[in-house]
Formats: C-alpha cells, structure tokens, sequence
C-alpha cells in the first residue's frame, strides 16, 4: 500500500524513495536523483588513501605482466633484471603503506572532532533507518516519512522539499538518534 503523500493527500503518485531511485518506468532527473540517493558513510576510508590503494593495486598488477612476460632482455645483468621484476611490487608496497597511514591519521582526526558523545555511527545508522522509511510525492516533489515509519509512535513528518532532503533527513537522525523518536 502507498503512503499519503501530507501534502495533496493522495496516495496515487507516492513511491519509497529507494524504490523511487531503481524505479526503471519512472526515471527520476539527476538533480532530483543526487538529492535522494543513499546517505553514505561517515567513518569512511578517505578519499586519498583509496586513490593510494588503487594506484598500488594497478602497480602491483603492472608487475604481475612484467613478471608473466617473460621479456629475458640479452645483455641485461641479474641486478636490473631483478630490479626491473621487482620494482613495481616494491612500489606498490611503499603506496600501500602511505595509504594505510593516511587512512589511520584521518581515521584519528575525524574520531577527534567528533567527540564521543555523537555517536557517529549510531547517527549513520540511524540516517540510514530513516532514508529507507522515505517516501516521495511525484506530484508534489517532496519527500516525508508516514507515522510510524521506523518504529511505532514515530510520529510522520510534514512534506519536505527534495531539495531540503538530505539537511532534513540529517537534522533528524541527530534529533532522534537513540530515542527513536525526536524530542521536541
Ligand atoms: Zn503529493
């Protein structure tokens, strides 16, 4: 059954906004996409160690081909032979470590100024709850939760614009997280 959409009162154009994302016969537009898509993690790998993680997967894979190549060159002595076989692995294994430090230092950092009393996870968890229990009016272009969306007693939300969406949505998880229902 679809939920009533607060703003028209109808039901007809209403549809989850998970299922509104993967909904093939109704595509939405990409803004409007972006501004509904999934919330994603905060205590992520950072962006610069997965670059690192890449580059030395690449490489370490750039070895295996010169490895399996099999390229003896005439003239060449055992040392450069060895250095040319090995060096892409060496590489990789010194980007790996840089990755892993970056990773562990904005891991460190990020934990820092979070502060232990905001719960980051649970918040993600709890974003997560509430981006699944979403509904969107086609109709009108706005986004609400139905009463008891993730829990019983969870009261419903007014119609949100698409564009408030994803602040909204954030600015609950933090009201409720925990609780399970906002404090007012
Ligand atoms: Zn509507």
């Amino acid at each position: 059954m679809n939920a009533t959409c607060p703003q028209c009162a109808e039901a007809d154009q209403t549809v989850a906004v998970p299922r509104a994302l993967t909904d093939a016969d109704r595509p939405l537009d990409q803004p409007t996409r972006a501004l509904l898509s999934a919330p994603s993690e905060p205590a992520g790998t950072s962006g610069a160690a997965i670059t690192l993680f890449i580059l030395a997967g690449l490489l370490a894979l750039l070895g295996l081909r010169g490895l399996l190549s099999h390229d003896d060159r005439a003239g060449s002595d055992a040392a450069y032979q060895a250095g040319y076989n090995l060096g892409p692995f060496l590489f990789a294994t010194i980007l790996l470590t840089i990755g892993f430090v970056v990773h562990a230092v904005s891991r460190r950092r990020r934990l820092r100024t979070a502060g232990p009393q905001r719960q980051p996870r649970e918040q993600y968890q709890q974003l997560r709850r509430l981006w699944r229990a979403a509904w969107l009016c086609h109709r009108c272009q706005v986004a609400f939760l139905p009463a008891a969306s993730i829990q019983p007693g969870f009261p419903d939300s007014p119609p949100i614009p698409v564009a408030q969406f994803p602040q909204w949505l954030a600015a609950t998880a933090e009201r409720t997280v925990g609780t399970g229902t906002p404090s007012s």
